[in-house]
């Protein structure tokens, strides 16, 4: 008998593409493969997003054209994991008849378990309507029912196996779980439960793991990154997480998403300032530049507040960037509040900024205000501050042309595989050609002079490796942003 097949489909947030890896991983040991085709998958699980109405728009349609295949096809299984089992639980098993499986965020650690038994019932099901001819009708679409929700239980307790993952050389570690902040406007509280951090030894162990396999570059993964370790007590912070992690000799690379203004401390800029390996940006999320949003929005602290944060990290440590993100269009958002959010991306220059049109999410409480900015306003914000970010991007990116990057390889331009893609320390990306001769060079760490500035990546040309040598300035004292 082959193997049976799975198709997963991660929405949303890097945590979520993490449990997707930890559920392949899952699947693999048991002995399933990966469907190249959804078409041709025994398994199909969607691991789902709830932070936006569209995110969860793109999971009811796809679930609307799984119903209709699972007509013909009652052995197939589906599932729906992540925030929206958490979220939606009842009426995906009372009104999705045709899910099988709804696995909240926190019960991974035996999905396969949980899959096998979805197939089983199915198989019996399957079997018993081929003996009795049944003819279609509403149970021919019934899901075996079964369910693991809940919150507390989490995933980083299995130990990971560390081969399953999209690159050889760059890896997400998930340090906390869950969030314990007030924001009124956000599900994540609700879908991912409070904030429980890993013990510094366990994460050390899996980065140990994971640099044995070839990676070089790991980024930590929390809602609240930053507050890291209070749960813990005994003084653990990411400070002494990152100083921890500095130590292992493979790692050149440690970046960490995403962190509150709230917890950005003396103690971790220190950190941030003197461990050459940490990469030089910081996302650190405003949501809006008018104090009086900020409020209404629970976020804890003043535009006021946040600056001077930022500024004493870029006192501390002025090679790093900034990155952030802004809703527009919350309940109350006047024409001046957005123009507030406006000079405060204009004021921190930004590497990069995503922006969200507010989607109201029923059990928050700013669900229960009016929706009273309309769409097309919604729309245009964005597009101004998309359009204000774009020209800070390009500005910084110019500045750079003629300077040497290194950039870590990630593997062939998506658009032009004739091209290379990689990152920089601040995680730009840049594009360059194949240097003749071309060995693979994913993983590595190439020099590259710039040449020419897009608004979203750079391009340029490797150096050969003796040009290289002489441009063997330590990157920090070259990659000074704009
Ligand atoms: N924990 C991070 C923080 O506090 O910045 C980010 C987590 S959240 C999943 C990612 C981003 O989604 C937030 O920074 C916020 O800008 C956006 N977001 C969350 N809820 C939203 C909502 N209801 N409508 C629009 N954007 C939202
Ligand atoms: Fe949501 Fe706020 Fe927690 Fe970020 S800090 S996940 S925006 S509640």
């Amino acid at each position: 008998m082959s193997a049976p097949k799975y198709h997963l489909t991660s929405y949303g947030c890097q945590m979520n593409k993490l449990d997707s890896e930890l559920v392949e991983s899952r699947l693999r040991q048991r002995g399933y493969v990966a469907a190249t085709d959804e078409g041709e998958a025994d398994v199909v699980l969607l691991n789902t997003c709830s932070v936006r109405q569209h995110a969860e728009d793109r999971v009811w349609s796809r679930l609307g054209k799984l119903r209709i295949r699972k007509r013909s096809e009652p052995g197939l299984v589906v599932g729906v994991l992540g925030c929206m089992a958490q979220e939606h639980q009842r009426y995906l098993l009372t009104r999705m008849p045709h899910v099988d499986l709804v696995v909240g965020p926190s019960a991974f650690g035996d999905i396969d378990d949980t899959v096998e038994r979805a197939r089983s019932k199915n198989a019996e099901v399957a079997a018993a309507r081929a003996a009795t001819h049944h003819t279609r009708g509403k149970r021919d679409v019934a899901g075996a029912g079964v369910v693991a929700t809940g919150i507390g239980v989490s995933g980083d307790t299995i130990v990971r196996d560390v081969r399953v993952r999209p690159h050889k050389s760059q890896a997400f570690v998930s340090v906390m779980r869950g969030c314990n902040m007030p924001c009124t406007y956000c599900i994540v509280p609700t879908t991912r439960g409070d904030e429980v951090s890993r013990p510094i030894a366990q994460i050390v162990d899996e980065a140990e793991r994971l640099c044995g396999d070839g990676v070089t570059e790991i980024t930590l993964l929390g809602q609240t990154v930053n507050a890291y370790g209070r749960d813990l007590g005994d003084g653990v912070t990411l400070a002494a997480l990152l100083a921890a992690l500095h130590e292992i000799p493979a790692l050149r690379r440690l970046a960490f998403i995403t962190s509150h203004p709230n917890f950005l401390s003396p103690d971790l800029i220190a950190a941030m300032a003197a461990l050459p390996k940490v990469a030089r940006y910081l996302h650190l999320p405003v949501q809006s530049g008018s104090n009086r949003v900020l409020k209404a929005m629970r976020r804890g602290y003043t535009t006021e507040r946040y600056l001077a944060r930022v500024e004493g990290l870029l006192a501390a440590a002025p090679d790093f960037e900034l990155h952030s993100d802004f809703i527009v269009g919350y309940p109350g958002e006047t024409a001046q509040d957005f123009d507030d959010s406006a000079a405060l991306l204009e004021r921190v220059r930004y590497a990069q900024s995503y922006v969200f049109q507010y989607s109201p999410r029923p059990g928050t409480l700013a669900a229960e205000l009016p929706d009273d900015v309309p769409r097309e306003e919604k729309e245009r914000r964005n597009q101004v501050l998309l359009a204000l970010q774009e020209r800070i991007c390009l500005d910084k990116h110019k500045a750079l042309v003629g300077s040497v990057q290194e950039v870590l390889v990630e593997g062939p331009s998506p658009r032009e595989p004739g091209r290379l893609t990689g990152r920089t320390v601040h995680h730009r990306i840049v594009h360059f050609d194949v240097p003749a001769g071309g060995t693979d060079l994913a993983g590595r760490y190439v020099p590259v002079r710039i040449e020419r500035a897009l608004a979203h990546s750079l391009v340029g040309s490797a150096l050969r490796e003796t040009d290289a040598e002489e441009a063997a300035v330590p990157q920090r004292e070259r990659a000074t942003p704009a």
